[in-house]
């Protein structure tokens, strides 16, 4: 359903007198309006989702991002937000109709402020989340969002999106690494929140709001971001075992020996493994037989003595016990990039094995072992021969359920029959009481989806907030809602 959008209230204006009007704002060479120019931020890089734009705006600072939304409000022209564009749902391209304008936010990269004594670093939202990362240590400090997509991905749309990652197990996800953000609202006005406080019950918490709504409530254009001390000590074990039950009786007993110092628990199952080693240019499995099923753990710590210890009396536990098959621990930086490269390229890949039904889910940690059991009965009755590549977060209930097309069919059949896949998948998350987006959001991708699952009354409560806070709609339209 659409929101509603208050026309009335605009003054129309001619597509050269907008071009004209940002280009006073954020200066002639940062609108760009030509094909070639603009092709970039039109499209994804998978190619998934293409748009169509007036023109790309590229504003330095607060106050030009405040009177460009002054500026759309007035002519009720949509904005489509976008940072690094790396989102998976096709939420910074904007619609085919070409009526809206991209508001590229990458020139606001600016490191306002660290305060290693509050544990906070003020950032703009262009900067990426690998410089945020490098700014953080830098100052001795850790900021431990992190995603294989840190080179691109800005801060601005890791919070919109409220990305998680492999970081969410020990320190959350993006929005619980914020205490306060800066937004321009759809008609220009500034909220200004960039508060240290870790304690402020002031009313309303407001950032939430903003965070994860994808564009489609504000622009976020700086944020407080929380800081946490630097591990001294770092042990990442590769490990094979026989199923995703192991893989969670694993991360039981994981807790029982280390508690909070788990800080990485990645599912990796044969088949993807066996697709990265043979797609990936020197990639090669640490283990020396193959395995059902594999776990990419890592243990961080403030001692810098004892935690290898810790790692090996955990491993010899959970291989006399019978949990896990075999495991090799990285001795060098080199092999623990290794080892984490392995499981960065298990996306990647499976475009070499011809099409991919993707599934971003999540469900109850308890319940991951039996639903990938039944997803992989359901799919597999549907579709014989389909190749389940089931990975991610385990730690965190989070299962990439990507499936792969049967070897030798043909990939447009094969894709024709995505929302049916999605449906039998969608159908056993819900009777786990799970979620059809567990990181990477709703944009353009799920949004029709979103009120099939969602209840009703939160429907009707977002479509509210919506209406409220942009009643024109003119942000980041037909995502989301
Ligand atoms: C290889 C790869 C690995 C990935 N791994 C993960 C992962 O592990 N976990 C995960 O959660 N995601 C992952 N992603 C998805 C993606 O990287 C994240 O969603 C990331 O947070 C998007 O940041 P971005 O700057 O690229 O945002 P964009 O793609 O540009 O935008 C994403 C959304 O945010 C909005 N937006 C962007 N900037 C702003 C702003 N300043 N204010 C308001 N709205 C804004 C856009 O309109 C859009 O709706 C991965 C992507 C890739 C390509």
């Amino acid at each position: 359903m659409k929101p509603d959008v208050e026309k009335a209230a605009s003054r129309p204006c001619s597509t050269a007198d907008l071009i004209d009007r940002l280009k006073r704002i954020v200066g002639a060479n940062n609108v760009l309006d030509d094909a070639s120019g603009m092709e970039g931020f039109l499209r994804e890089p998978r190619d998934l989702f293409k748009g169509k734009a007036v023109c790309v705006a590229r504003p330095g600072s607060t106050r030009e991002v405040a009177a460009v939304l002054a500026l759309c409000s007035e002519t009720a022209t949509p904005v489509t937000p976008q940072g690094g564009n790396t989102g998976l749902v096709g939420g910074q391209i904007p619609a085919a109709g070409g009526e809206a304008i991209v508001l590229w936010l990458g020139r606001m990269q600016a490191l306002r402020e660290i305060d290693p004594a509050s544990n906070t670093m003020t950032v703009e939202a262009g900067m990426t989340l690998a410089r945020a990362q490098a700014e953080a240590d830098r100052a001795g400090r850790l900021f431990p969002l992190s995603l294989a997509s840190q080179g691109s991905c800005t801060i601005g749309g890791n919070l919109a999106a409220n990305a998680g990652g492999t970081g969410v197990l020990a320190y959350g996800a993006a929005r619980d690494l914020v205490n306060g953000l800066e937004v321009v609202l759809a008609d220009g006005r500034i909220l200004s929140d960039l508060s240290k406080l870790k304690k402020d019950n002031t009313g309303y918490d407001l950032k939430h709001l903003f965070i994860g709504s994808e564009g489609t409530l504000g622009i976020i254009t700086a944020a407080v971001l929380k800081l946490f001390p630097k591990p001294r000590a770092i042990e990442t074990a590769f490990i094979g075992l026989a199923s995703p039950a192991k893989a969670l009786a694993l991360l039981g007993l994981a807790r029982d020996f280390v508690g909070n110092e788990v800080t990485a628990f990645e599912l990796v199952p044969r088949i993807g493994l066996e697709f990265v080693l043979k797609h990936a240019a020197g990639a090669r499995n640490p283990l020396s037989a193959p395995h059902a099923w594999h776990v990419l753990l890592e243990l961080s710590s403030q001692s810098e003595e004892g935690l290898a210890g810790r790692l090996l009396a955990l491993l010899e536990s959970a291989a006399e016990s019978g949990v896990i098959e075999d495991a090799v621990v990285a001795a060098s930086l080199d092999q623990r990039q290794a080892f984490w490269t392995l499981r960065e390229l298990l996306s990647e890949v499976q475009r070499f094995e011809g099409g991919s039904i993707k599934h971003d889910v999540s469900v109850p940690i308890a319940d991951v072992p039996v639903f990938l059991e039944e997803i992989e009965r359901a799919v597999s009755a549907a579709m014989p021969g389909a190749r389940m590549v089931a990975f991610g977060h385990l730690g965190d209930g989070n299962i990439h359920c990507n499936v792969s097309q049967p070897i030798g069919a043909d990939r447009g059949a094969f894709l024709a029959r995505w929302d049916e896949i999605n449906a039998i998948v969608h159908a056993i998350v819900a009777a786990h009481r799970g979620s059809i987006s567990a990181e990477h959001g709703i944009g353009q991708l799920k949004r029709d989806l979103l009120p099939q699952v969602k209840d009703k009354v939160a429907m009707e409560l977002m479509r509210a907030i919506k209406h409220t806070i942009d009643p024109k709609g003119i942000l980041n339209p037909g995502k989301v809602l």
